[in-house]
Parts: structure tokens; C-alpha cells; sequence
């Protein structure tokens, strides 16, 4: 692996599986997955500080730039769910799935994480396993953060890969263009009920052990749903009329803490909360253990 020279942990989460990361994971930094069977040895997902080498291929958990650092220069089979392989594809796929538009955008990403299109990038199949003699990679349809947003599951070892789903205290991200707030929570949903024995994240949490745990911090992540909900009325009771008048104004962001793009992202998920019917929001975990 490269490492650009920072210290690097392989974090051994099964018999088949190590983590790869650097001291560093919160974006753009990243922690990805190596995965190896007797008949093969896949990567999920690549970083800034960790590109997996000595492997036969990328299985990516979706299209964004901080996952896939190195993957199409590697010259390496490369993986991705349908709904996000568009933009995995071409400049134009990325940027209309993501809505980053602006030629900035287009400069910081091909150089601080040397995007390059996939062209020859091809579709994985949820549910379907990839076997890899001995030990299978198992992709689940976790929408949302991108609409081919998926988690990976490997047997035997019980290890189930989060992607996007990060277990931070920030909360689920769905600032996209393509991001959907209602598939974010079906998601959230369906994800509590994968029976795993480690669960892991690209960034932030990392690695949990149990369900119990896993659960607990799934539960204080998914909150956050509501908590912006909750702030967005709050916004409107005070007068604010619309996303473009409440960005800025911490829904999302603290003022003053957000990244460079995080304006435009806070505006759409905003846009996303005016319009949704509040009534499936994610519940605060004491209500959810008091059910
Ligand atoms: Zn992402
Ligand atoms: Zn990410």
C-alpha cells in the first residue's frame, strides 16, 4: 500500500479481513477494506492515505471522490452499484449526480484526489455473493448518501462494511444532488437489522463490536435526522422562509466549521426537510429502548 510517508494500522477485523488506515479518518481520509479469500483478494473502496495494492480488484461502496483515490489508475476490475456507476464513469456522471457543477470543484478533485474516470468500471448485483473461495463479499443496498450507496457483507467472519454510514455524531450526509433523505432512513432502518459480529466504517467510528453496540451508536447517529428537522421548524416559526434563507444558520453546520462545499450541501438537505413529512424521522434511542 502508499501512504504518502504517514504512519499506517492494518486493524484485523476477521480471519479474511483487515482494515487499512492511517492515523487520520475523518474526510477526506479513509479507511479501506482488503478482503481475502484462497481464490482471490478484493479491496472495498481505496483512500487518500491508503491505496490497497497487491489485490485483484475494487469493489466500491459509491461513487464519491474520498472512496475511489487510485482505483482507476490502478488498471484494476472495478465494481459499483448500478445507480451510481454513471458517475464513476464520466466527469459529467459525477457531476450531475453530485451537483457540483462549479470548474472548482472539477480542479480540487482531480488533483487533490486525482479523480479519473472509470470507463471500464462494471455493476455489482445486491444480495448476489462474490465469492472469493472460502470467504464471500456480499453487497447490500444501503441509499441515500448516493442512490448506489452500498454496505458489504463477509462470511464466514461476520463483518459487515458501512461505507458512508458513519456512525458519527454529525449525522448521515445527503447533500447530493441525487441524495435522498427518505431512502437515508430507510437505510438507517434496514441496516439495524443486519446481524454481524463486527460492523465498520470508512470514516470516523470505525470498527464496533456486537450488536449491542452497534445499535447504540447507529441509534445517536440517525438522530441527528431530527435534530436538523427540529431546527429547520424552529427556523420557520422564526420567519425564515426558505433553504435558501436558513443555510448558514447551522441546520447542518456550526458557522464557520463547514467544508468548502458544505453551503451548497446544507442548502439541499435543507430542501430535503421542508419537504418531507416528519412523521418516520429517526427516534431518539431512549424512546426507541423505551418501546
Ligand atoms: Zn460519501
Ligand atoms: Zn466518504
Amino acid at each position: 500500500m502508499t501512504s504518502g510517508g504517514r504512519s499506517l494500522d492494518i486493524v484485523r477485523l476477521g480471519p479474511h479481513v483487515e482494515q487499512w488506515h492511517a492515523d487520520h479518518r475523518a474526510y477526506p481520509s479513509g479507511a479501506p477494506l482488503v478482503v481475502t479469500g484462497r481464490e482471490g483478494r478484493m479491496a472495498i473502496d481505496s483512500s487518500l492515505d491508503v491505496v490497497p495494492t497487491d489485490h485483484d480488484g475494487f469493489l466500491l461502496s459509491h461513487f464519491h471522490e474520498d472512496h475511489v483515490v487510485g482505483v482507476a489508475a490502478s488498471g484494476l476490475p472495478v465494481l459499483v452499484h448500478a445507480d451510481d456507476l454513471s458517475a464513476v464513469r464520466s466527469w459529467q456522471g459525477f457531476a450531475d449526480a453530485s451537483g457540483y457543477t462549479d470548474p472548482a470543484w472539477h480542479e480540487l478533485v482531480t488533483t487533490q484526489f486525482s479523480w479519473r474516470a472509470m470507463t471500464r468500471a462494471e455493476t455489482l448485483t445486491p444480495g448476489r455473493p462474490i465469492d472469493l473461495g472460502g470467504v464471500t463479499v456480499t453487497p447490500v443496498h444501503l441509499p441515500g448518501h448516493t442512490p448506489g450507496h452500498c454496505g458489504f457483507l463477509v462470511e464466514p467472519d461476520h463483518v459487515l462494511y458501512l461505507g458512508d454510514i458513519d456512525l458519527s455524531s454529525f449525522g448521515p450526509y445527503y447533500g447530493d444532488a441525487t441524495a435522498s433523505l427518505v431512502d437515508t432512513i430507510a437505510s438507517l432502518r434496514a441496516v439495524r437489522e443486519i446481524d454481524a459480529q463486527v460492523y465498520t466504517t470508512f470514516h470516523h467510528r470505525g470498527h464496533v463490536v456486537g450488536r449491542a453496540a452497534f445499535e447504540t451508536a447507529l441509534d445517536r447517529h440517525a438522530v441527528m435526522i431530527r435534530a436538523r428537522h427540529e431546527r429547520v421548524q424552529a427556523l420557520l416559526d422564526a420567519g425564515h422562509l426558505d433553504a435558501d434563507d436558513m443555510t448558514g444558520r447551522g441546520v447542518v453546520y456550526r458557522p464557520g466549521t463547514r467544508p468548502p462545499w458544505g453551503l451548497e450541501g446544507e442548502r439541499r438537505m435543507i430542501e430535503l426537510h421542508l419537504s418531507h413529512d416528519p412523521s418516520d424521522l429517526p427516534a431518539p434511542p431512549h424512546e426507541q429502548d423505551d418501546a
